[in-house]
């Protein structure tokens, strides 16, 4: 036995390694992504980021028909895009051990929306584990490798992003022997989902849930706390902490399990304590089971249904519910002299000429003192760091959904009658995610727009994760670079325009020509992350020349500050020669670097 210091992920991929798998799939995403990156660390087990979530499931699941133990994770909204390779594993049933992570991000922290992932269990009839820190991230991960086996399922392990990224000790144990050789046993009605076999699996599925919930009433991942017999919580994963933290007296049912649930074990609980509460974060997913079992319990009516909770969040619901007389404590609040930061691109965004071209060719940005006009352009956004274009001062964003609506969300509005050319602008990991699918639907339908990729070559929001098209492997190995040019042109457009994301007299006039165009046109705008080359030129500096017109600030560098009555630049993050663009659109020739400063 090792004790290690890991976070909730770390914890993930080290469980599922000691269970012995041979093979780990994801797509990045917040707060999930270090599972694989802690997988890719160890040589012996096959890892990839698959080009979505949904190919990720059907990687792992194939390894599974084929025997072999295997990992799959994603952050929450990954689920729906995985939905149906999700509902399709969760038929089938597994041959290795298969678990799905699907990390769920109350409180919104980096994601576009808070759901529960916990009804995708629910429909798929597969059980749920959801720990509360990192030992219990890496039982748990264990102990669902088990789980699939002996009930023939998948299995979703739900972390949130408090478990995900906080690190406590965990104890680890031996590893299980993963030298199986991958075999295929054909067996068409458990693997050919043909209406027939499939109808068959129904029943089967049924029975499966049944079984399971006869495990989840003595399974040691659900745990009862005895304490005072006033008040019973029932609860699951970080909520458990929070709660202990607030009532420290009270009787716990803490499901490690939390779907389907332990009937019998609620019951008994239930009649040792004279109140029941049950404390979940985002949904009242327990409550509303438990409800439906007839029994009378406090969740959501006390607690709230949005947001992340903490003990403060818990305690302040306790008080307006009668439960808590006073807070007990209250956390140490931060720092109040930390500076507010808006989300900003890094100095040095190839991002950053692009919008400020699309910003000013829109009518968006204004220079200080002018008066603001109308805008125009119509720019459908995607998911990546891009999206921070849609912030002052570029706010060259209009419509930002999910990974890879962008274009579909322009060629709607182009078949909707709109009379303008709507753009599109998607980075090359998201394009490579599904919005390719969108760019197929344009050429087909013919949808007049005009679509931006914008390729620096890696996954540069989630950390630099490689991707179909960046050349490089999980574990950071060279792999087969997929041509996104070529790409585009394979599907069948006809006009493709290459531009350097540092050239802004380019980018302007293949905007300019791609605007008036009637044809559907794409625009590859290539330009390295600057957080991933760590290039550094010589900084760029202001001099006497200036006239504080401030036309510099309105490309959104944060190098580029005013500081009092006038504008300086910070030597200390500015990468020079690598960028220029602030020298580009200075009207008065006040950029130069130190060297040439006079
Ligand atoms: S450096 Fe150039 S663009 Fe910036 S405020 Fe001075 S004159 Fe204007
Ligand atoms: S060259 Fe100008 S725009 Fe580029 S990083 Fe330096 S200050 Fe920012």
């Amino acid at each position: 036995m090792k004790r290690q210091l890991l976070s909730g992920n770390e914890s993930i991929a080290m469980g599922a390694a000691h269970a012995g798998i041979r093979l780990a799939a994801a797509y990045p995403g917040t707060p999930s992504t270090e599972i694989l990156e802690a997988v890719a660390r160890l040589p012996q087990i096959y890892t990839e980021w698959s080009s979505n979530e949904a190919v990720a499931v059907e990687v792992g699941l194939g390894a599974s028909y084929a025997g072999i133990r295997a990992l799959v994770s994603m952050k929450h909204v990954g689920l729906n895009v995985a939905a149906d390779a999700f509902m399709s594993a969760a038929t089938t049933g597994v041959r290795g051990g298969l678990v799905i992570v699907s990390a769920d991000d109350p409180g919104i922290h980096s994601s576009q929306n808070e759901q529960d992932s916990r009804n995708y269990a629910r429909l798929g009839k597969v059980p749920c584990l959801e720990p509360s820190n990192s030992q219990e991230a890496y039982n748990f991960t264990r102990a669902a490798f088990q789980i699939s086996e002996d009930f023939d399922t998948p299995v979703l392990l739900r972390p949130t992003t408090r478990v995900c990224h906080s690190k406590s000790v965990v104890e680890t144990k031996e590893t299980i022997s993963n030298d199986a050789k991958a075999t295929f046993k054909h067996d068409h009605g458990k693997l050919v989902m043909l209406p027939g076999a499939a109808r068959e699996r129904g029943p089967k599925l049924t029975e499966r849930l049944k079984k399971l919930a006869e495990y989840a009433e003595t399974s040691p991942l659900n745990t009862v706390i005895s304490g005072s017999t006033k008040l019973g919580i029932i609860t699951s994963g970080i909520s458990f902490h929070y709660a202990r933290e607030i009532f420290p007296e009270a009787s716990y049912l803490k499901l490690g399990i939390s779907y389907p649930l332990p009937i019998k074990l609620i019951n008994q609980f239930s009649q040792q304590v004279e109140k029941i509460v049950v404390i979940e974060e985002l949904e009242g997913f327990l409550e509303l089971h438990i409800k439906a079992m007839g029994l009378s319990v406090h969740g959501k009516d006390y607690f709230p249904i949005e947001g992340e909770f903490s003990p403060d969040v818990v305690s302040a619901a306790a008080i307006r519910a009668g439960l808590l007389d006073v807070q007990p404590h209250k956390s140490v609040a931060p720092a109040s002299s930390l500076a507010k930061r808006p989300p900003l691109l890094c100095p040095g965004c190839p991002h950053s000429g692009i919008f400020f071209t699309l910003s000013t060719l829109g009518h968006r940005s204004t220079l200080p003192g002018k008066i603001t006009r109308t805008p125009k352009l119509t720019i459908c956004g995607d998911i990546g760091c891009y999206t921070l274009g849609a912030y002052p001062p570029l706010s060259a964003i209009d419509t930002c959904g999910c990974m890879g609506a962008g274009i579909s969300h322009a060629a709607g509005m182009t078949k909707a009658g709109l009379e303008e050319k709507p753009l599109a602008v998607i980075g090359d990991s998201t394009f490579m995610h599904s919005g390719i699918n969108g760019l197929l639907n344009a050429v087909y339908n013919q949808s007049n727009i005009c679509i931006l990729i914008l390729d620096n070559s890696t996954t540069a929001m989630t950390g630099h994760q490689g991707h179909p098209g960046s050349g490089a492997s999980s574990a950071g190995q060279p792999v087969t670079k997929i041509s996104i040019e070529e790409l585009v042109r394979g599907a069948g457009v006809r006009q493709v325009t290459v531009v350097d994301a540092f050239n802004l007299k380019s980018i302007r006039a293949a905007l300019k020509q791609s605007m008036d165009s009637p044809e559907l046109e794409v625009i590859i705008i290539h330009g390295d992350c600057p957080t991933l080359t760590r290039k550094r030129g010589k900084p760029r500096q202001i001099n006497t020349r200036c006239d504080d017109c401030g036309a510099c600030l309105l490309i959104g560098c944060s190098a580029i500050q005013r500081d009092g009555s006038s504008i300086i630049i910070d030597q200390s993050v500015c990468v020079g020669e690598y960028c220029t663009l602030c020298q580009q659109i200075c009207p008065k020739d006040a950029i130069t670097d130190l060297e040439s400063t006079v």
